[in-house]
């Protein structure tokens, strides 16, 4: 078993001691692996700000994570991605994994975006919460090289979990960081990270569950439609995570609701130029139509996909109101075409 030599109220190894603590910048996803790896460097002197990055899809909970870092005294910073962000996904350079996720090259972005907020704010190092050999594509060794180069970050990416595993950062060589100080895990197991939680006293802390959409087969199908059918802004993508989500042509698309609550994002997210279309008594999806100026056919699939889904699903075909978003008092009425399952089924995204 690797040794740790943490204990905890060690005196800190200071930079010097009538200086301001040097800072280091950490990122924080709220996971167990990034909240020890904060706490073993605040333990050895350095002011941590944590840098947590927003995806809108949905990763690791912001709350847990700001709690997380309020529990162990660090600073903590919300970064959003953006439209970069998604030209990263559609054409990653180190190619993607299990799904549409480019891990090295998401790695690349934050940690490049992370070493720009340590130059703004004075800081000395990044690190990171990563242990070696943990996730297949971006913890192999040549990962954690590439990625640190990538990010323009040589010799000031500290990774304390399993930094004894790696070559030193400039701060170990200098002796800014106490090497010994720092762990060497490596592997999947977390058991070594839950055994150092509890001699912390670290309870607030994401759980693994959940993770990155862009690992799941599903949303990654509707990404990559996205993606090839062009989007108009970052906000847009967020939709991707609810409803039902179909292609009706090259030019059209359409999301429904499943519930009260996904009606409502819908409306809230949809985009200036989009189309809502719902039932008169919107007893039913609320349906948000993406694409310019819809013709009749586009509009009665559209209409005909909110009945497959009320409670008229059997009944003669029912009209539907629609309005543009950016003309709501303009409301017009178009009748829904019957589809059938297998037209379902090829539209289905
Ligand atoms: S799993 Fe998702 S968030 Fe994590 S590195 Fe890969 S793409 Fe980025």
């Amino acid at each position: 078993m690797p040794s740790m030599n943490i204990t905890m109220n060690e005196p800190q190894i200071s930079n010097k001691d009538t200086l301001p603590p040097v800072k280091a910048v950490g990122l924080i996803s709220g996971g167990l692996d990034s909240i020890l790896a904060a706490r073993i460097v605040k333990d050895l002197g350095f002011d941590v700000y944590g840098v947590y990055f927003a995806m809108p899809w949905g990763c690791c909970d912001k709350t847990k994570a700001i709690e997380a870092a309020m529990s162990i005294g660090i600073k903590f910073i919300v970064l959003q991605l953006d439209e970069r962000y998604l030209e990263i996904i559609r054409n990653p350079k180190h190619g993607y994994g299990s799904a549409i996720n480019p891990c090295v090259d998401c790695r690349i972005h934050m940690f490049s975006r992370a070493a720009q907020y340590m130059r703004h704010i004075g800081g000395a190092f990044v690190f990171t919460g990563e242990v070696l050999g943990q996730r297949p594509m971006s913890q192999l060794r040549k990962s954690l090289v590439r990625i640190e180069q990538g990010a323009g970050l040589e010799g000031r990416l500290l990774r304390p979990l399993c930094a004894q595993l790696l070559e030193p950062t400039i701060l170990e060589k200098e002796g800014v960081i106490d090497r010994s100080k720092l762990l060497r895990l490596s592997g999947r197991s977390r058991k070594e990270q839950f055994t150092l939680a509890q001699t912390f006293h670290l309870t607030a802390y994401n759980q693994p569950a959940g993770g990155c959409l862009l690992t799941d087969v599903n949303f990654s199908r509707r990404m990559k439609d996205t993606l090839e059918h062009g989007y108009r802004n970052f906000r847009e993508t967020v939709a991707l995570k609810w409803g039902r989500h179909f292609r009706i042509s090259k030019e059209f698309k359409t999301i429904l609701g499943r519930d009260e609550e996904e009606n409502e994002s819908l409306i809230r997210y949809a985009h200036i130029d989009d189309y809502i279309m719902q039932l008169p008594d919107q007893a039913g999806p609320t349906l948000l139509l993406k694409g310019h100026h819809p013709p009749e056919d586009a509009l009665g699939v559209s209409a005909g996909l909110i009945q497959r889904f009320s409670r008229y699903k059997n009944e003669a075909p029912q009209n539907m109101v629609y309005w543009q978003v950016r003309n709501k008092e303009d409301r017009r009425s178009v009748t829904a075409l019957s589809l059938t399952d297998q037209q379902l089924k090829d539209m289905s995204l």
